[in-house]
């Protein structure tokens, strides 16, 4: 009898047909929860799932007993209970490598959107109040040759400084759990701790996953660290940052700007102050949204579900004990 699969979302035709080939898919329609009471008897029976921002609780594990892989359509898996699966022996697999150098991207878009105010000037133009050349008033701050401080040097974060060392001749500080003597000779990176890097950068970019030890790394006291003209970049998690801290500090000039992919709540509410401020650049949590990345994220989580299924070891298992 072929293994049963829930898919939730994000995965296309050909993807679906691939594991229709293997196993009985099920595709649950992007206004369904997993928790939905009516999905219950599917879990029942479910061996995987694959989807992204899938909503795994304890409860929804104790009630999915033949479970076997979970596969995360993202790098980060901060929703999902690691140590649960754990204890039940599923796997838990995700797509590290295959977005980096696109998150990448997107975080040097946002340095570069908020350092010379693209947005901003953009709108100017756009609403038909671009009357004469502009003035300092809207002069905006180089980013070539300024100092980029990362927060965790991992993937993403070392392919952040990679942009800003070699294409814009940046000096790279990080702080990061453990040191990564190799960058620093490639790229020049100089470690620091998190608080004398504050004090250092032009630019803080923070990459690190949310974790309990990283929920609100940042907040009022660092804000405060910061230089008056610092700008602070965040492609990681919202919860990462303390949002009201970071709302202060931009509305008293602690800091210069901000450059937001992820908020404490997505999508973030219009009432936030954070989406009218003039020195914030905020995007709707794009990091890895090129055709190309999310197509080979996808990929990658079908294959990882296939070979977890299939008995044998998945390409990127986060908790290797639940394999063995
Ligand atoms: P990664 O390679 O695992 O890098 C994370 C780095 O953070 C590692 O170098 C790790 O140190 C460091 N770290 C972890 N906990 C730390 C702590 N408490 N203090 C200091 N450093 C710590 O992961 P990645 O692929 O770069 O992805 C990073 C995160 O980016 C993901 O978890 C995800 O949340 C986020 N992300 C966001 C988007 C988006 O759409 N905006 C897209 C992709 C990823 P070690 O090297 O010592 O382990």
């Amino acid at each position: 009898m072929k293994k049963r699969l829930l898919v939730q979302g994000r995965l296309d035709d050909a993807q679906v047909a691939e594991l229709s080939n293997l196993f009985e898919v099920t595709v649950l329609p992007k206004s369904t929860s997993l928790n939905d009471p009516e999905n219950s008897a599917l879990l029942a029976e479910t061996h995987g799932i694959i989807g992204s921002g899938l909503p795994i609780t304890a409860e929804l594990l104790d009630s999915a007993p033949n479970l076997k892989a979970v596969a995360t359509i993202s790098v980060g898996y901060d929703t999902i209970p690691v140590d649960e699966l754990t204890k039940r022996g599923i796997m838990l697999c995700n797509t590290p490598d295959v977005l980096t150098e696109t998150t990448a991207d997107t975080g040097f878009a946002l340095i570069m959107a908020t350092a010379r105010r693209v947005v901003e000037l953009a709108e100017l133009v756009k609403s038909d109040n671009w009357k004469a050349g502009i003035g300092p008033a809207l002069f905006g701050s180089d980013v070539h040759g300024k100092t980029i401080g990362m927060v965790g040097f991992g993937r993403i974060g070392q392919a952040v400084a990679k942009r800003g060392a070699l294409g814009f001749g940046m000096k790279v500080l990080y702080s990061n759990a453990s040191p990564k003597p190799d960058v620093e000779i490639r790229l020049g990176a100089e470690r620091r701790d998190l608080n004398e890097l504050l004090a250092e950068a032009d630019f803080v970019c923070v990459t690190v996953p949310l974790t309990p030890e990283t929920e609100r790394l940042i907040g009022a006291q660092e804000f405060a660290l910061m230089k008056p003209s610092a700008i602070f970049i965040n492609i990681a998690r919202g919860k990462v940052v303390d949002e009201a801290a970071l709302i202060k500090a931009l509305e008293n000039g602690v800091i210069h700007g901000a450059g937001l992919d992820v908020f404490e709540q997505e999508p973030l509410p219009a009432s936030s102050p954070l989406t009218k401020m003039t020195n914030v650049v905020a995007l709707p949590h794009i990091g890895s949204a090129t055709h190309e990345t999310r197509h080979a994220m996808a990929q990658r989580a079908v294959d990882n579900i296939r070979l977890a299924l299939q008995g044998e070891r998945p390409i990127s298992l986060v908790n290797e004990e639940a394999y063995r």
